[in-house]
């Protein structure tokens, strides 16, 4: 399964210079996929995955909602008019401050899991409905998010009793199997892991009405450090969780809904860059190997950021079918980071490729604006710009701007 780029390509074409172009009703379709794959669930888009303000208005207007990691993500949320019903506070990592400004921001929806959270929750947002996250291995995924969040099964039941006692609500469990998930046994391990917290929970009077099931779903287009196509096999991901979801259901006590918070999945192959070619260079380094450095305009600091784990997709329009030569992908800045981990072979490029020649980058659409700097050695971030891309019934055609 492979996303189409053609209508990216439209608007790549289209741009006349360096930009992350975002296709809006790439990501709309890709939202409506989701909902029809996994029906009943609600979104909570994971907002750091591209929290770009045109991308979260058409979720929103979509029916989404926003998975906000402190105040000034919720305050962004909130700009795109969805009611703050839909914004659930997913961060456990939170100041007395910060619980506080959520609070008088309308928030009541907050992810814990610790007892020093809960209390500082039942201090500073009374009353509210907390989600404990479990812990999960990350095993299966590109970035497991394994120590930092989550606590185990036992631990889970006693904070959501000390929730409780502390007067507020504790309505659900949450995990996240880590982002850019490649296994559906991940899923199905988290699924049994949250069925056993759930019946537990029951047995001690707590009734939960709510399950997070998290993000980590993949993109599609992604390659891996060797210049592999990762093919994740999202059908059978989709079948472990609607079986999960119904399984949880009936070990449930009461009635259980599902949010899910996906960010990668949603975006990621429905945003990409135009960039350009800075220099292609052949040296000999220290060990006597002579080989290929292609330095592009943008790299880890302003668009690729997520290189260490990723090769990009990328295209080079003005060379389609020319001589290639392999080669070492790297950024523009002083930073020898700023470049493919480049496992394997080396990276086709074309054997001509000149300074100043547009370079199309592919899937790059999740993680990118967040993880910009502000001006790593001077190269500023890049604009944006949303395109809505010829649905076949769109009144806007080909590469239209907004
Ligand atoms: C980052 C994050 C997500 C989104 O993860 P993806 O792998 O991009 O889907 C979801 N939930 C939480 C709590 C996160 O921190």
């Amino acid at each position: 399964m492979m996303p189409d780029y053609g209508r990216l390509r439209t608007a790549l074409a289209a741009a006349e210079d360096d930009r992350i172009i975002f296709d809006l009703d790439g990501i709309e379709a890709q939202y409506d996929a989701l909902l029809s794959e996994l029906p009943g669930i609600d979104v909570r888009f994971a907002m750091k995955a591209c929290p770009v303000d045109e991308v979260l208005a058409c979720l929103a207007a979509r029916g989404a909602g926003f998975d906000a990691a402190g105040p000034q993500e919720i305050a962004q949320a909130l700009r795109t008019g969805v009611p703050v019903e839909r914004i659930h506070y997913g961060n456990t990592v939170k100041s007395d401050r910060q619980i506080a400004e959520a609070y008088a921001l309308g928030v009541r929806d907050y992810a814990t899991d610790s007892l020093a959270d809960v209390a500082a929750l039942a201090e500073h947002a009374p009353g509210a409905r907390v989600f404990c996250r479990l812990a999960t291995t990350g095993e299966g995924a590109l970035w497991g998010l394994s120590r930092k969040f989550g606590c185990s099964p036992e631990d889970a039941v006693r904070v959501l009793t000390a929730a409780r006692d502390a007067g507020l609500t504790p309505a659900g469990l949450s995990v996240h199997v880590g982002s850019q998930q490649l296994t559906s046994e991940a899923w199905q391990q988290a699924l049994d892991t949250l069925a056993a917290v759930i019946e537990e929970a029951n047995r001690r009077g707590i009734l939960l009405d709510h399950v997070n099931l998290g993000g980590g779903l993949p993109a599609l287009g992604a390659l891996d450090r060797y210049g592999i196509a990762l093919h994740p096999p999202l059908d059978k991901m989709f079948t472990v969780l609607r079986e999960g979801m119904q399984r949880l259901r009936e070990a449930s006590a009461g009635p259980l809904e599902f949010l899910l918070e996906p960010g990668r999945h949603l975006v990621a192959d429905h945003g990409a860059i135009r960039a350009h070619v800075t220099r292609l260079t052949e040296r000999r380094q220290l060990g006597g190997e002579r080989s290929f450095w292609l330095f592009l305009s943008c790299g880890k600091f302003n668009g690729l950021y997520e290189m260490d784990e990723l090769r990009y997709r990328l295209e080079f329009p003005t060379h389609t079918g020319a001589p290639t030569v392999p080669a070492v992908i790297a950024g523009p800045t002083c930073d020898s980071d700023d470049a493919f981990a480049d496992e394997g072979a080396g990276t086709p490029v074309p054997r001509d490729a000149a300074s100043g020649d547009p370079v199309w980058i592919l899937s790059c659409g999740a993680y990118a604006t967040a993880y910009t700097t502000r001006g790593f050695n001077g190269f500023p971030p890049l604009p944006h710009s949303c395109v809505r891309t010829a649905r076949p019934a769109d009144p806007i055609g080909p590469g239209g701007e907004r």
